[in-house]
């Protein structure tokens, strides 16, 4: 459960995070993608400006890239404890790529 802190990021990683986060309109505009990170587990929230990207989900990992989609970079922002984790930082340094497409 406490992996060391490291900044890494893997296939498998988009490809869970595509499964398991949800994304809620937190206001018009902006939607909080909330769920497990794929590497600790820790519970994360990212909040993403959409615009006109509403409604998710969202993933499609195997279409070409649609006019409609974009990538947001996600980095782990679990509140659990990494040893090694640089000072005033958060999360266990894991990051990806999450595709977002409108709907
Ligand atoms: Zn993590
Ligand atoms: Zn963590």
């Amino acid at each position: 459960m406490c992996e060391a802190y490291d900044e890494t990021t893997h296939d498998d990683y988009a490809r869970d995070a595509a499964v398991t986060f949800a994304a809620t309109e937190i206001r018009p505009g902006t939607v909080e993608l909330a769920g497990p990170c794929p590497r600790c587990r820790g519970l994360m929230y990212v909040p993403v400006v959409t615009g006109t990207y509403k409604s998710l989900p969202l993933f499609r990992r195997t279409a070409a890239p649609a006019p409609a989609e974009r990538v947001e970079p996600v980095i782990c922002t679990c509140e659990g404890e990494h040893p090694g984790s640089p000072e005033g930082s958060v999360g266990c340094g894991a990051y990806w790529l999450l595709r977002l497409t409108a709907s």
